[in-house]
């Protein structure tokens, strides 16, 4: 079998990690195709030095442009390839532009489809990310969703033919980095950090472009008890400087670059407390034991909430803070690593390929 994987930024290099391992220990041909959405090196080359990954076999080079430009040059660049190489299927993980582009690629070159992480809704309309989740659910041939609210969340929307319950494969990403990491304490000697700090991930499009709401979420962190350090994505730091609140950001909250997967993980591993508007890191902070707080309304994530991981606080700085001090104080969980979700979706495309029908769990 021949399955290309197509990622274009961190959260997708996390997930296809664990799959290509996978498919490589069964003997399978896998091409990885990254399509330069992220190029910034400390959002991209950091993470194929640290996690299992090869080098990409194709680089599609699209860079930083609007959206559609983006959409537009991924598809043109991409379908040759598929159409060249006939692969049996295309894997697309999460939500992100890469994620469109390369199923309507696929689409568009007759090649299957596989979408890891199908079936997530946060219920929020209005993120370009949720809309990309329904139409590329709606496009796969192949649904491979984290979780049972996930294939009922398919189910409620019609979507019940090659659907299949595999796990999350973030999950196989930090047992597979767990070997390798950064130890907490040594991140935090790294960033020079004290024993208590709060962790803090902003970069989400809804957060930073709208000035008022990052300014209430920076904030908000400023607010808490503990030092909060926050490694800021290029997108976050491009708006304070526009805005020119980089300094004023930097008198409240501790400003780090991007740091690499393994120091990542050691940082969430060791905070009192982690706030972010990230969909990822809500999910990784439960696998490592790290209470959540989350800074939006709405989450894909909503069994971390029910089950009083992650709380949702919004982008007020007054909740921010009391919720960040409150999340804090509780004791670190155990956290729980149910880490076979690469194996569950390399048997799911084998199944499928053998023409085997794959619906709901
Ligand atoms: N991450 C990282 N370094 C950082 C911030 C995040 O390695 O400085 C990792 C994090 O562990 C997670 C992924 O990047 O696996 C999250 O990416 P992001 O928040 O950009 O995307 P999302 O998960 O919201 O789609």
């Amino acid at each position: 079998m021949n399955v290309h994987s197509v990622v274009g930024v961190r959260p997708e290099f996390v997930m296809a990690a664990p799959v290509l391992c996978e498919l490589s220990s069964r003997g399978h041909e896998s091409s990885l195709i990254h399509t330069g959405q992220h190029h910034d090196e400390k959002l991209s080359e950091v993470f194929f030095d640290e996690l299992p990954l090869p080098s990409p076999d194709h680089h599609l080079g699209v860079g930083s442009a609007p959206r559609g430009e983006q959409v537009a040059r991924i598809t043109e660049r991409l379908a040759p390839v598929l159409a060249a190489e006939s692969p049996d299927a295309v894997v697309v993980y999460g939500d992100t532009t890469s994620t469109l582009a390369g199923t309507i690629a696929a689409l568009a070159t007759g090649t299957p489809v596989a979408h890891v992480e199908a079936g997530l809704r946060s219920g929020d309309w209005r993120m370009p990310e949720e809309r990309t989740r329904v139409v590329v659910d709606h496009l796969a041939d192949l649904r491979l969703a984290p979780t049972d609210d996930a294939v009922a969340t398919l189910a409620d929307e019609g979507v019940i033919r090659g659907v299949r319950q595999v796990g999350d494969v973030r999950a196989d990403a930090v047992a597979l980095s767990r070997a390798t990491g950064v130890e907490p304490a040594a991140a935090a000697v790294r960033f020079d950090l004290p024993d208590s700090y709060v962790l803090a991930t902003v970069h989400r499009q809804a957060t930073t472009d709208d000035g008022p709401t990052l300014r209430s979420v920076i904030d908000g962190l400023g607010r808490a008890s503990l030092p909060v350090v926050l490694p800021i994505h290029p997108r976050t730091a491009d708006r304070l400087r526009e805005d020119r609140r980089l300094r004023w950001a930097g008198d409240r909250v501790r400003l780090v670059d991007p740091v690499g997967y393994g120091a990542f993980l050691g940082l969430l591993s060791g905070a009192a407390a982690v706030a972010t508007d990230s969909g990822g890191v809500q999910r990784e902070a439960s696998y490592l034991g790290t209470p959540c707080v989350t800074l939006r309304e709405t989450t894909e994530w909503r069994g971390t909430v029910d089950r009083g991981e992650n709380v949702l606080a919004g982008t007020d700085a007054a909740t921010i803070a009391a919720a960040v001090d409150a999340a804090a104080a509780e004791p670190s969980g155990k956290g729980h690593l149910p880490a076979c979700a690469a194996e569950n979706v390399v048997s799911a495309i084998e199944r499928w390929r053998d023409g085997e029908v794959v619906d709901g769990v």
